[in-house]
């Protein structure tokens, strides 16, 4: 056949490792691909909606020059994604250079000088270890700014609501959530879990903040934490809700009054959401929001491939098979940091661009671990598109999300089975 004749002859995959996959293949088209799409389906309508409600109209796409004042296509933009995530407003910026910029935005733009911040999620990301002043000292970390940080560890994979609620002081401002795995070996926080925290939260302290880091998760599922009382989400474009097309920015959306706080810090009091040049890119944004849905649904299919073969071949996988996925990532502990590596060189190979390189693992700025990477993007960084991660340190997981297409994640996977024969005798098991 055609398909299998272009995978052995130019991508080098053996028979056996394509039957193989497609035997993995099989199984979890059956059970679970339904769901994914009919999650797809909706999120697709409620974008198309949005847009037609504030009249997205082709003159948006237009742009102007200096202080960006009547940018209106900037305005559609913040429009649009507020009602998607239904809340009062937004903030969509090219400026906002990452998903860590847009979460030390949010921080630094609502709390003040003595306000307490608790992570009721457990250790958060590690990038905002050190925008927290947890890690390292860098200037203007929110610790040098007099925010003092708590953290409440997660029970049984929940949140401990327990604990969060007696952690709470009268200096608490913010809690926040974490609704992705990250660098740990949990599950992400489904939106029913996360909706149960906050109302038993909010039950208690109804003018508690709550913040959800939202990375990786847009489009999972039919709500977002804002559909479950969330005050305030944060996410990047380079992610899901960027469909692969945004060229980079944040998002941050949420209750007005906290929005224009967030604002007045992004540019300054007084001019806030007013100004600011979008520099062109409202369609690419706008457009990505539109593919977004149908790329989240490819990037869970991919990651639930993944998760199928290797952990038929014994490899502890989180989430696992069977559990409601509410972020794009595939966990996979290998215990191994020659295979971790191996992962990420496999996942490279496979990719449309920089496909001839190798990932090494190197000393990443915001990380405390070396940590190595594999991405042959079209747009830099971004890990909607078929990407692998691990830090160097034990007990050596990787973590592997997006893919724009689910045949480039099949590929990613029989790559990386190919390039893994040699090791645990994989190589027989598979026979
Ligand atoms: C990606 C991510 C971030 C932000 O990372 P950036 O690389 O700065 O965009 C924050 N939290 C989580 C859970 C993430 O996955």
């Amino acid at each position: 056949m055609l398909t299998q004749d272009i995978l052995c002859k130019q991508f080098g995959i053996s028979e056996t490792v394509i039957n193989y996959v497609l035997k993995q293949e099989a199984k979890i088209k059956s059970e679970y691909f339904e769901d994914i799409e009919k999650i797809r389906e909706y999120n697709q309508y409620k974008v198309i909606d949005a847009m037609q409600q504030h009249r997205l109209d082709y003159t948006n796409f237009y742009w102007n020059t200096g202080y960006g004042y009547d940018d209106v296509g900037r305005e559609k933009v913040e429009k649009i994604f507020a009602s998607v995530f239904h809340t009062e407003d937004a903030l969509v910026r090219p400026s906002i250079a990452s998903g860590t910029h847009a979460l030390y935005l949010t921080l630094s733009g609502i709390l003040k000088y003595g306000d307490e911040v608790i992570a009721i999620s457990g250790k958060p990301y590690d990038t905002l270890l050190t925008v927290l002043g947890e890690e390292g000292n860098e200037p203007n970390n929110l610790k040098e700014c007099g925010i003092i940080y708590k953290e409440v560890q997660l029970k049984d994979g929940d949140i401990d609501c327990e604990s969060a609620i007696k952690a709470v002081t009268e200096k608490t401002k913010l809690l926040m959530i974490q609704r992705s795995t990250g660098y740990s070996f949990r599950s992400a926080l489904t939106l029913n879990k996360i909706k149960n925290a906050i109302e038993k939260i909010k039950e208690v302290y109804p003018n508690i903040l709550i913040m959800v880091d939202n990375c990786y998760g847009e489009f999972i599922d039919t709500i977002e934490p804002s559909d479950v009382g969330a005050d305030v989400v944060v996410g990047s474009l380079i992610k899901n809700p960027g469909g692969g097309l945004a060229l980079s920015g944040g998002y941050i959306a949420g209750k007005s009054i906290l929005i224009e706080r967030i604002a007045n810090r992004l540019t300054a009091p007084g001019v806030g959401k007013e100004i600011g040049l979008t520099y062109g890119t409202t369609r690419n944004t706008l457009q990505g929001l539109f593919f977004a849905p149908h790329i989240v649904s490819e990037a869970v299919k991919g990651a639930l491939l993944f998760g199928a073969v290797f952990s038929s071949l014994g490899y502890e996988i989180t989430p696992s098979l069977n559990e409601q996925r509410s972020d794009i990532i595939q966990a996979i502990k290998f215990n191994n940091p020659d295979m971790v590596v191996k992962m990420c060189e496999a996942i490279q190979s496979s990719s449309p661009v920089d496909a001839h390189v190798a990932p090494l693992p190197w000393d990443m700025p915001g990380y405390s671990d070396q940590v190595v990477m594999a991405s042959g993007a079209f747009v830099s960084g971004s890990s909607i598109e078929l990407s692998a991660d691990a830090p160097i340190r034990p007990p050596y997981i990787v973590y592997i999300q997006g893919g724009l297409f689910y045949d480039h994640a099949k590929l990613g996977v029989m790559l990386s089975l190919q390039k893994l024969l040699n090791f645990d005798d994989i190589e027989n098991k598979i026979k």
